[in-house]
């Protein structure tokens, strides 16, 4: 018997970046995995790969009907929605506050947090019906703390909105056994990382990488293993909680500045 035997997963996000790697590693635990996405060509190039327990619906986040479509495409595909992974995301770039283009702000808020909203409201009600499932929202270390520029005010708005609306719907639907969790990653190697480290150059990459403690990025897997244990029984009696997986990143900041003696050992 495997770990998600009989779970139905709907992955927002599911044709790029660590979206690919949750479709994967849900698909290989045993459950049937529908990858939503806007964008279509990458969906269903993924669902290729798989058989019949993979399949790719369109999905646009923001838009209430997007959502009734997809969940009703699971339906007739699979069943009932039991697992949500709300994974779909975008950064809207660097800048700070007074020069940040305000259609990219209502944009990222539009998409990272609404979109989770929305998804929540699409699948809850069945989920009640069925006796319970499992919501997986990915935040990010910008739902847990702030940077300069990068991740822009709407990023960091929009995914600490992710983890208050985590703890808010999982202490509304608890009593029916619908349990809600946030996902924290820091920095994970995707195309949307990508894009922003390419952006500054190989010696910022180089800096980047060096304060994060463990000295790397995540891999996509590394985020994936934890939706999994979220989606499953394993986690049953985890709810309104958050993982956050950043190589150290969170416990050196709330750390005071090292003094110039307490070298980290190289
Ligand atoms: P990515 O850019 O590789 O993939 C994002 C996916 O979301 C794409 O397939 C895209 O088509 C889809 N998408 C965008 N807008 C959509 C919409 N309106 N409706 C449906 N789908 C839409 O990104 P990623 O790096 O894999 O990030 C996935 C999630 O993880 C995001 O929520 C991101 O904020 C979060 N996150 C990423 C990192 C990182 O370092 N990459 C760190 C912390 C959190």
């Amino acid at each position: 018997m495997s770990r998600l035997d009989g779970k139905i997963a709907l992955v927002t996000g599911g044709a790029s970046g660590m979206g690919v790697t949750h479709v994967r590693l849900l698909a290989a635990e045993g459950a049937k995995v529908m990858i939503a996405d806007i964008d279509r060509e990458g969906g269903e190039k993924l669902a290729a790969e798989f058989g019949a327990e993979v399949a790719f619906t369109h999905l646009d986040v923001t838009s209430e009907e997007s959502w009734k479509a997809a969940v009703a495409a699971t339906r007739e595909q699979f069943g009932t929605v039991t697992v949500l992974v709300n994974n779909a995301g975008i950064s809207g770039g660097a800048g700070v506050t007074a020069d940040m283009d305000l259609n990219t702000y209502y944009r990222t808020i539009d998409v990272d947090q609404h979109g989770t909203m929305l998804g929540m409201r699409a699948t809850i009600p069945a989920m009640v019906e069925a006796g319970g499932g499992s919501i997986v929202n990915i935040s990010s270390l910008a739902g847990m703390t702030a940077a300069v520029g990068f991740p822009n005010i709407a990023y960091v708005a929009a995914k600490f909105a992710v983890r208050g609306m985590t703890k808010a719907a999982a202490m509304e639907y608890a009593a029916q056994n619908v349990r809600v969790n946030s996902v924290h990653p820091g920095t994970v190697t995707t195309p949307l990382t990508e894009d922003m480290l390419t952006q500054y150059g190989e010696e910022f990459r180089r800096s980047y990488t060096d304060k994060i403690p463990m000295k790397r990025l995540a891999t996509p897997e590394e985020i994936s293993h934890a939706v999994v244990f979220l989606a499953s029984d394993e986690s049953g009696y985890m709810t309104g909680t958050e993982i956050v997986i950043d190589g150290g990143q969170l416990a050196e900041q709330l750390a005071r500045p090292a003094l110039p003696t307490a070298k980290r050992p190289s």
